[in-house]
């Protein structure tokens, strides 16, 4: 018997045809109106490296009707120098690359976790992190920090969840974890570990290395942050051999387009032709501009939270006020409500806080009077 006009439509009503996880997904909303100051996300406020600039001008447009690379083996292997693994530094360990690092952690997921297995985190941490859970249909479970924002090791560990997910330096709240508490997880840790470094460059120390001696460790890292590429797209995992393989299939072939290929191999170049100089003397310049950030921030009464990475995460219980009466002055801060409040600074801050991106020092300048005088009239 044929279909009816009326059935077709119940049979096609889109909502009910899509998965409950997706349907029940929020937007990732960030508000991106154009503002005379952008603070809000973490990038390199001081630009992109010129050596990316040249190549970038240079790179010969008719390459835009090829297909990139299929695994691109000249950036996997401008990577593993970056990191120090390359060869003979230790053997077995391998790159994929992706559409920023959020490609490469998803596509983590999704090799690892079947449907209805466990992703374990301390919270509050990268906020994708639950949602590319979900699109992966796997359950997130989230355990508190503790008060100097580390996190209990142990109970992490007794979670047994398919996946763990550590974030060291941690967006939003700017800290590291100890090296005793990623050595215990990694060592202890039921399946894979995932430890996201999107901000090591900031940081007095990477855990990359322990890729060498830990065959379910994945480290993701990014060149949206330091580098300066985050308009590009372009990330990347190191870990053994064995899990980039099963990486690789699951996130699928071509993520890293032509151009964007041509700049993070010109990024990660050493030498006059190279963006590795600039690229470190610029993440000397926000460690130092941290630090006087921190003080000004300071200064007028408010307490940043230890930073490693290139922001400040500031908890006080106006941050929503604040970050609107400095969005109506022209500079966007990134804010956050409704964090866990397990650890009592967030709680005292009623589970908000400012994000301050680290950038040149007048731009800082700007940021920091519209803060005091929004704090006046938030
Ligand atoms: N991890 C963390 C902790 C982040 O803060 C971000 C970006 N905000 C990412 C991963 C994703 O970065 P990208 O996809 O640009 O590499």
């Amino acid at each position: 018997m044929m279909a009816t006009a009326s059935d077709t439509r119940a049979v096609l009503d889109v909502q009910s045809l899509a998965r409950a996880d997706v349907r029940a997904l929020p937007l990732y909303a960030v508000d991106r109106t154009a503002r005379a100051i952008d603070v809000s996300d973490n990038v390199n406020l001081w630009g992109t490296p010129p050596a990316v600039r040249r190549a970038l001008a240079d790179a010969p447009v008719e390459t835009a009707s090829r297909y990139p690379s299929l695994y691109s083996i000249p950036l996997r292997d401008a990577v593993l120098g970056y990191v120090g693994l390359g060869s003979g530094a230790a053997g077995g360990v391998g790159v994929v690359t992706g559409c920023g690092s959020d490609d490469v952690l998803d596509a983590a997921m999704r090799a690892f976790g079947d449907p209805g297995d466990r992703i374990a985190f301390a919270e509050p941490t990268f906020s994708m992190i639950p949602i590319f859970a979900r699109l992966n249909g796997l359950e997130p479970v989230a355990i508190p920090m503790t008060p100097t924002f580390d996190l209990d090791p142990q109970r992490l560990v007794d979670c047994r969840a398919k996946i763990t997910y550590l974030c060291s330096p941690n967006n939003p709240t700017s800290t590291m974890l100890s090296r005793a508490t990623v050595e215990y997880v990694v060592e202890h840790a039921a399946g894979l570990v995932i430890l996201d470094e999107a901000y090591a460059e900031f940081a007095p120390e990477s855990f990359v290395a322990l890729v060498a001696r830990h065959e379910r460790l994945l480290v993701t890292r990014t060149l949206s942050k330091a580098f300066g590429l985050a308009g590009l797209r372009v990330g990347f995992g190191v870990a053994s051999e064995p899990v980039i393989e099963l990486l690789t299939r699951a996130r699928g072939p071509y993520k890293v387009n032509v151009f964007a290929e041509i700049a993070a191999l010109a990024a990660l170049r050493e030498g006059a032709d190279g963006g590795l100089a600039w690229v470190r003397e610029h993440v000397a310049l926000a460690v130092h501009v941290r630090a006087c950030l921190a003080d000004a921030v300071r200064a007028l009464g408010l307490e940043p939270l230890p930073s490693s990475a290139n922001f400040l995460c500031i908890p006080t219980p106006d941050a929503r006020d604040i970050a609107r009466a400095m969005r109506a002055r022209g500079v966007l801060v990134g804010v956050h409500t409704g964090l866990a409040r397990d650890v009592p600074v967030l709680d005292a801050a009623g589970g908000q806080a400012l994000r301050i991106g680290v950038g040149p020092w007048d731009v800082m300048e700007t940021v920091l009077s519209t803060l005091a005088e929004a704090r006046r009239c938030a």
